[in-house]
């Protein structure tokens, strides 16, 4: 049992399972982009962790940027739209891979997504540590995934709990 803030979270991933996944689609990724030089899009702040894990264990030629991802509303009626701050590389014609903490509704990296085809990478591709598929409110094609989960709150990893639990070398779970 851990406490976060004001919640009490359990065990849920350990640290070596986890190492252990990441460390294998590390190792996917680089076969699959063996010559392709591809450009990691790192979403901030949560996947920080993954991707330097993830990073450790892909042995290609690649390169590495940051990005976050900020919501706001431009007027009323079109809802939220999504800005991609940070990003300072030119896309066109590269092959992205977004890394992501965590994919639930689906709904922010949909956004990203289509952000960021408007600059016409060669192609792009999503990798996330943890995804939630019965959360999804949007078709996602995800195709690189340490574990798919319930739909239940998680910290730990780089994933916060109102800012808390980033630290935390393991994944734990909200308790019930
Ligand atoms: P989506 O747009 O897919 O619903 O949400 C994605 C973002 O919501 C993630 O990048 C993450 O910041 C947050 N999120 C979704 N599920 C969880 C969760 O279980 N735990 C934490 N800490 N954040 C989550």
């Amino acid at each position: 049992m851990l406490t976060v803030k004001d919640k009490k979270f359990v065990t849920f991933i350990e640290k070596q399972a986890l190492e252990e996944r990441i460390a294998e689609v590390g190792r996917e990724i680089s076969e699959e982009y063996r010559d392709k030089n591809p450009l990691f899009v790192v979403v901030l702040n949560g996947a920080f962790m993954f991707a330097a894990e993830l990073m450790k264990n892909v042995t290609i030629g690649c390169e590495i940027t940051f990005v976050r991802v900020s919501s706001y509303s431009k007027t009323e009626s079109t809802g939220q739209l999504t800005e991609v701050l940070g990003l300072k590389e030119s896309i066109h014609n590269r092959h992205v891979i977004i890394v992501e903490d965590i994919v639930d509704t689906g709904l922010t990296m949909n956004k990203l997504l289509f952000q960021l085809s408007t600059q016409r990478p060669e192609s792009i591709q999503v990798a996330t540590m943890l995804f939630k598929p019965s959360a999804l409110k949007t078709p996602l094609s995800v195709k690189y995934c340490g574990f798919e989960i319930e739909n239940r709150f998680v910290v730990g990893y780089g994933l916060d709990y109102d800012g808390y639990g980033r630290n935390i070398d393991s994944i734990y779970v909200l308790a019930e």
